[in-house]
């Protein structure tokens, strides 16, 4: 699976980390633009497209496309 998180739009609220059951989204070191340090995909395998996180996001931030 493939996440993308928008590293313009991202604030690191990590609502998408937590909301994943999977253990998919994890903190990085990644800062976006704003200076927030973002999520990342640690675990991309463990994924199931479930959607979750993209609805979660209250920026609309984060899409998951299959490979
Ligand atoms: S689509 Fe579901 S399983 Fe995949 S990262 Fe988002 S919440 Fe986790
Ligand atoms: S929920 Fe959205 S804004 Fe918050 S950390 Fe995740 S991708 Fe970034």
């Amino acid at each position: 699976m493939k996440i993308t998180i928008d590293s313009v739009y991202c604030k690191g609220c990590l609502l998408c980390v937590g909301v994943c059951k999977k253990g998919v989204l994890a903190l990085g070191a990644e800062r976006s633009k704003g200076g927030y340090l973002m999520p990342y995909a640690k675990e991309p395998d463990n994924c199931i497209a479930c959607k979750l996180c993209e609805i979660t996001c209250p920026d609309v931030c984060i899409e998951v496309t299959k490979d």
